[in-house]
């Protein structure tokens, strides 16, 4: 069989062998056939067994949203089921099959292309967004049809490289626990949350790499190389020998970084840079104390439903944070609270179970959910779980230091709630005779161009500044950070997410306040000498940069890199700046070009 060589943007390094297990997360495509009048029963009782496992599914995931006080997703998930059972769904597609001797997917198919038809037909807009609904309860009857998806991790083998189109946060951690050697996908930015999970979970990752569905074959070798961000499907001898090669010579050179691992992360003049891990999955932790992270600058929590779908209640957050906290032994741990939503949990999870965090997201039918209800919006929304999860973290506080981070704060008005909140289950507690962390630091995550311009005013009431580029950059440039086909625009070093950074480390300072930075712009050691210019002093990001990040931070000089960031405020666009940085890397780090 022929080979395939396939160039796409490499996300995560590391080198991995493997075989292809292809996952399809796209919507399913229905078979069209005649049926002959002997087998139309039949075909009935298919369709009938397929909507019974859809009541089923919906009914289990009405039940969960009702247990964790989810009222609109329940409200939701209750429209589904009436769509279900509604006769103009399943007359219309029973009667397909049985005058038009239609198979059942055909039949179905085109009863929801009718009933989608008539809803754009009403002249108000809820109806229009019903057909919606519609759409949904229609792919999961399809799915169930055709016994699409519920199966994707039954016959993962453990050698298996996962090549899909797209996966979603949750796919992506259930495969990863299923040890995934790689991923593959053919869609995603260098910041989408494949991306960062895959970094976290330390799985070698290649986005972007088009065209390689449709020339992989289940059982496949494969090799993937994680930093070129190629992918060699059904590889020579020669080939694989010397991607084996390449492969010792990286873990190498992460071994010798390690080295470092406990000498002071100070620059060449002596200045102190703090080094913490962002963390989304618990086992994270340890990377982060191996690789000497000096605290979780980052703990994004909303990844604790991939790992508990059921999570509620305050007792259960507590116990999740009093683990990391534990664990982290007196070292700092910012928790941030859930930023579910953007280009998070907006599709099913592989095992088939939608976690919470997908139904709420799946609750706000945002076309431009970048723009909607996410993060502390929705938290705010929503101030049950909200004030839950407040009371498992003040709880947790007690074990150790713990501060909170709020995510996309645009508003004042938001800090502001989020710290009466606080002080309202203070109260409680106190009264409840419960012990909790008390004057809990409360920071905000600066995300957006509004909250950079104005970080001056929000750092009066704000104990700390942190500073998420993964998003200030899509915002700032109009560009989506999972598009792949913007991601050409997305540009850390453009001069205007460049100036918002230097806002951001003025407003801290005027107010006597730390600034920290926790987007992927400080896990790349090329922009470390940029960041230390514009005045951070703390950089957080996922373990296995850190080594990394620390031995640029060593080679450099505190004062030459605030010339250098002078300069490149007054550049015109990014690439110039990079041409710069690039030239005195290469004087001052050249041993770090190439990447590990
Ligand atoms: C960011 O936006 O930079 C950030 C750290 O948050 P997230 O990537 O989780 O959106
Ligand atoms: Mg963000």
């Amino acid at each position: 069989m022929s080979q395939g060589h396939f160039k796409g943007l490499g996300v995560c390094s590391g080198v991995a062998f493997g075989q292809v297990h292809l996952v399809d997360r796209r919507r399913v495509t229905a078979p069209h056939y005649h049926l002959p009048p002997e087998r139309l029963d039949e075909e009935v009782h298919r369709f009938e067994d397929a909507v019974k496992a859809s009541e089923t599914q919906l009914e289990d995931l009405r039940q969960r949203a009702a247990n964790s006080g989810l009222g609109q997703v329940y409200a939701l998930l209750e429209a589904h089921a009436m769509i279900l059972k509604d006769a103009a769904f399943r007359d219309a597609t029973h009667d397909r099959i049985v005058k038009l001797g239609q198979n059942a997917e055909w039949a179905l198919q085109e009863t929801i292309r009718e009933l989608k038809q008539l809803f754009d037909r009403l002249d108000h807009d809820y109806f229009r967004e019903r057909r919606g609904d519609v759409d949904i309860v229609g792919d999961r009857l399809m799915r169930n049809l055709v016994g699409a998806e519920t199966d994707l991790l039954s016959n993962i083998s453990s050698d298996a490289v996962v090549i899909a189109y797209d996966l979603s946060p949750a796919d992506t951690v259930a495969l990863a626990k299923y040890s995934a050697k790689a991923f593959v996908t053919e869609s995603g930015g260098p910041t989408s949350h494949t991306a960062i999970l895959a970094r976290a979970l330390d799985v070698p990752c290649v986005l972007n790499a088009h065209g390689v569905m449709s020339m992989a074959g289940f059982g496949d070798e494969v090799i993937v190389d994680g930093l070129a961000g190629e992918v060699v499907l059904r590889p020579s001898p020669e080939q694989t020998t010397r991607y084996r090669n390449l492969s010792r010579r990286r873990k190498k050179a992460r071994a010798a970084l390690l080295a470092d691992r406990d000498l002071p992360s100070k620059t060449q003049d002596g200045v102190d840079i703090s080094l913490l891990g962002n963390i989304e999955v618990t086992q994270e932790m340890d990377g982060v104390l191996a690789a000497g992270g000096q605290g979780i600058g980052l703990y994004r929590t909303e990844f604790l439903y991939v790992e508990q779908p059921s999570l509620q209640g305050a007792d259960q957050h507590y116990d999740a944070y009093a683990r990391v906290v534990e664990r982290m032994g007196g070292l700092d741990v910012t928790i941030r609270t859930v930023d579910a939503g953007g280009d998070k949990f907006l599709r099913r999870a592989t095992d088939g179970h939608d976690t919470e965090a997908d139904l709420a997201a799946l609750a706000q039918y945002d076309d431009n959910p970048a723009l909607g209800l996410r993060a502390i919006r929705l938290s705010l929304r929503d101030e049950g779980p909200f004030r839950e999860q407040l009371t498992g973290i003040l709880r947790a506080g007690v074990h150790g230091k713990v501060q909170i981070l709020l995510p996309l704060i645009t508003e004042i008005e938001e800090l502001r709630r989020t710290r009466a909140l606080i002080a309202e289950i203070e109260q409680e507690l106190d009264a409840a005779g419960r012990a909790h962390l008390k004057n809990i630091p409360v920071g905000i995550m600066v995300e957006t161009p509004a909250s950079a311009i104005i970080a001056d005013l929000l750092g009066r009431e704000a104990d700390f500044l942190a500073i998420g580029t993964n998003d200030l950059v899509q915002y700032t440039l109009a560009t989506d950070r999972a598009n792949e086909s913007v991601a050409y625009l997305y540009r850390a070093c453009h001069p205007a997410v460049l100036r918002l950074i230097d806002q951001v480390c003025r407003g801290a300072q005027v107010n006597g306040i730390p600034a920290r930075i926790c987007g992927e712009m400080a896990a790349d050691p090329f922009h470390t000498p940029l960041l230390i210019g514009l005045g951070l002093r703390s950089l957080s990001m996922t373990a296995r940069s850190i080594p990394v990040v620390k031995r640029m931070i060593r080679r450099l000089d505190a004062a030459e890199c605030e010339a250098l960031a002078q300069e490149a405020l007054q550049m015109s666009c990014a690439q110039d700046v990079e041409t710069v940085l690039t030239e005195r890397l290469q004087t001052w780090a050249p041993e770090l070009f190439g990447g590990v």
